[in-house]
């Protein structure tokens, strides 16, 4: 059975999961840096430089989470980009993105922003609370050389547009990107293939989803603590996945009710070079982008 959601349902199908004949293991725990970016938020870098490759073609992995608003307040106020995806999930709290483009919205629980920079965009991300929780993800996903500067895209998903579905034993899966188990997820990309899960599991339960062999993979546990073949990942750390040949998914499990995202995608094996918010193939276009941002020509 294949199923399709334009958006969350009242009622929700309960979807039943594919077999897996041999889970991807664990093959290394990533604990995350903590470190201060913007204008001053507090965030735990998960995926950082040095790991770009290993998990090409993402760049870069971002968890925020406080309810000290000292932490979140000053947002990131005007600041380019150019050569690759960022998408913001907001598990909670409201951030208010305007862009170059004139494009302009506001993110909330468990929303996603998904913008592809492309050629270069200057935006704000500031947040639009004074106090309570901010918690979330922001994600790197870089662009093939032949799409680096194309027209920057953005698109704004609420909460119930994010497909979702619940498997026989409990298990709640939001899809932001890819396919898991006959469910399509908001977006889809060629080239990189990417997926992007979050996934609650009541405790006691386990979960399994197809993972094709030719993605880089990773998860990270932000409640709980997530079983993959006999490795606890625990709360706050990443578990890079194995590429081990024969591996065609995923199964979790849990002891205590857990959730964590699971990201994979298809490498580019292409030139990575950055400087700061500009991720292009080589050096010249570094230059080229740091010529055009101060010229007023990026975006
Ligand atoms: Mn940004």
């Amino acid at each position: 059975m294949r199923l399709n959601y334009s958006g969350m349902e009242s009622e929700m199908n309960t979807v039943t999961t594919s077999i897996i004949r041999q889970t991807r293991t664990v093959e290394r725990l990533i604990q995350g840096v903590a470190t201060s970016d913007g204008a001053g938020v507090s965030l735990t870098r998960v995926l950082t430089g040095k790991l770009q490759r290993r998990l090409d073609p993402y760049l870069m992995l971002d968890a925020f989470g406080s309810d000290d608003p000292d932490d979140y307040i000053a947002g990131f106020p005007d600041h380019p980009h150019r050569g690759f995806e960022t998408i913001t999930y907001m598990l909670a709290g409201r951030m208010r993105h305007r862009d170059s483009a004139g494009h302009e919205g506001l993110l909330g629980d468990g929303g996603v922003q998904w913008m592809t920079a492309g050629s270069g965009v200057i935006h704000s991300e500031i947040p639009e609370q004074e106090d309570g929780v901010m918690e979330g993800f922001q994600l790197w996903l870089n662009l093939p050389a032949k799409n680096k500067m194309a027209k920057p895209w953005y698109k704004d998903f609420a909460s119930a547009d994010i497909p979702e579905y619940v498997t026989a034993e409990g298990v709640t899966v939001r899809v932001i990107a890819g396919e898991s188990n006959g469910v399509s997820g908001a977006v889809s990309r060629e080239v990189t293939e990417p997926i992007y899960l979050d996934i609650h599991l009541p405790a006691g339960t386990s979960f399994s989803t197809a993972i094709p062999a030719t993605h880089n993979a990773f998860i990270y546990t932000y409640r709980g603590t997530t079983t993959v073949a006999g490795t606890q990942v625990d709360v706050q750390r990443m578990g890079i996945l194995s590429n081990t040949e024969g591996g065609d998914g995923i199964t979790v499990s849990a002891t205590e009710p857990t959730r964590l995202i699971l990201v994979a995608g298809k490498p580019l094996n292409e030139p990575i070079v950055q400087y700061g918010p500009f991720v292009m193939n080589t050096q010249e276009e570094i230059h080229q982008a740091l010529d055009d941002f101060r010229g007023g020509r990026l975006a």
